[in-house]
């Protein structure tokens, strides 16, 4: 056991410390959020979240544990527990957190904390499904990963954010000194495009999609979901026309390749585009903070603005559960990115990212409220938090501990 007054220790773009208190606040938020809605009676029964433990991929577990049709949930991510004085990470918490309410919900819930990459996590993941669910209908794909060992080869691939085919400079927001600055990024190597693809393209989903499906445990009528972003004019060279756009090109080839392989079994393989937000994995990508920012305050002004417990309420709600065909677009693609990319919101970000300068950025960025979602991801700011109270930080996930 080890009680701690804890603070948040800001390095780069990653917060250090984590309050398990306020993750599992924001967890609950989440909850009542999804629980103040009309219930998606007809969503998924039992789901399969890889990725579950933060951002997009937790805010999946909990709409399909407590959006109405009570799924049992399976959740896999890459998480550290606290040790040597120092605190869990964020999504340990935000796990630990959600299966202890599931439980008192009477919900099913297990994690498993290790490397999604590796066939023994598939393995493990598999003998569980089998054990306890006997299938699963609903596997979303939702890893952000910095890096991936592949399990065939060993070959460790890094995942890098640049420029293809030419360099890329734009405006960017300097974190630590709230400046502006002109960043230019280099272009990659073919060997650093590749690597990127590797880590966050679709091979991986296939071959959880493979194993599943050939151990019998995908339902015939099973979805399974993967998560993308295209993003507007300002971003495309960093971002749609660079490393991780190639990588998700890839991802949505691949989609399409599992989708004709379900759809002969009445089940479906999808791409959402989902919205830009703050999450551990954006605050990393170099002038998406800074259009993000710009972004929020517009947005919010339209009152159109959505995080990622209501992204992905919306996506199931109005796309996937309806109970009739899923609306898509001419690609393919469910598009929760919708408001986002609504022209006259993309034109205001626009000019105000043209008439950006040192002073005039709190006119059209609001930087304080990116301070504060950015330290809410690790439970930092939460109303009703005691931050002066010693809280434990050696927390354990339940289902591991019978
Ligand atoms: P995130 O950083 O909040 O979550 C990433 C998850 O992946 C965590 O649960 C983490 O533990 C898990 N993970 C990472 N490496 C792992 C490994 N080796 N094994 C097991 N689990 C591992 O990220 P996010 O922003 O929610 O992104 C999720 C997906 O959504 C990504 O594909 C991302 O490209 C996509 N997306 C994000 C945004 C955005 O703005 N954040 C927008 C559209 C689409």
């Amino acid at each position: 056991m080890s009680k701690m007054i804890l603070q948040p220790k800001i390095r780069g773009f990653i917060c250090t410390t984590a309050h398990p208190v306020g993750c599992a606040k924001r967890v609950q938020d989440e909850i009542d959020y999804v629980q103040e809605r009309p219930l998606i009676r007809q969503g998924p029964k039992k789901a399969l979240i890889i990725g579950a433990s933060t951002g997009y991929g937790l805010s999946s577990r909990i709409v399909a544990a407590f959006g109405g049709s009570r799924a049992a949930t399976i959740g896999v991510f890459f998480e550290k527990e606290a040790e040597n004085g120092r605190t869990a990470t964020a999504g340990y918490y935000n796990s630990a957190a959600f299966e202890q309410k599931a439980r008192e919900a009477g919900l099913y819930a297990k994690s498993f904390n290790g490397d999604a990459f590796s066939d023994e996590m598939k393995q493990k993941v598999m003998e569980t499904i089998k054990k306890d669910l006997g299938s699963v209908d609903l596997v979303i794909y939702s890893l952000a990963s910095p890096r991936r060992q592949h399990p065939r080869t060993g070959q460790l691939a890094k995942s890098v954010l640049k420029p293809v085919g030419t360099t890329f400079s734009n405006k960017s927001l300097d974190l630590n000194s709230n400046k502006l600055e002109n960043v230019t990024l280099a272009q990659a190597s073919q060997e650093e495009i590749d690597q990127t693809i590797s880590v966050m393209g679709g091979e991986d989903w296939e071959m959880w999609i493979e194993a599943l499906k050939n151990a019998g445990l995908l339902e015939r009528h099973a979805l399974t979901v993967a998560y993308s972003y295209i993003g507007p004019e300002l971003t495309r060279g960093v971002y749609r026309n660079g490393t991780i756009g190639k990588a998700k090109d890839h991802l949505e080839a691949t989609a399409r390749k599992l989708d004709e392989q379900l759809k002969k079994y009445g089940g479906r393989a999808l791409i959402s585009v989902n919205k830009a937000l703050v999450t551990q994995s954006s605050s990393a990508i170099p002038f998406i903070p800074l259009y993000f920012i710009l972004l929020k305050k517009v947005m919010k002004e339209k009152k159109v603005d959505e995080d990622c417990i209501g992204q992905i309420h919306r996506l199931f709600a109005t796309r996937l559960y309806t109970g009739g065909p899923i609306p898509v677009d001419e690609n393919g693609f469910a598009r929760l990115d919708d408001w986002e990319m609504r022209q006259d919101v993309q034109r205001e970000v626009r000019a105000n990212w043209d008439n950006l300068s040192d002073g005039n950025l709190t006119q059209y960025a609001d930087l304080d409220g990116y301070q504060k979602d950015f330290l809410r991801l690790f439970g930092f700011g939460l109303e009703g938090v005691n931050y002066d109270a010693e809280v434990e930080t050696d927390l354990k996930l339940p289902s591991t501990l019978c």
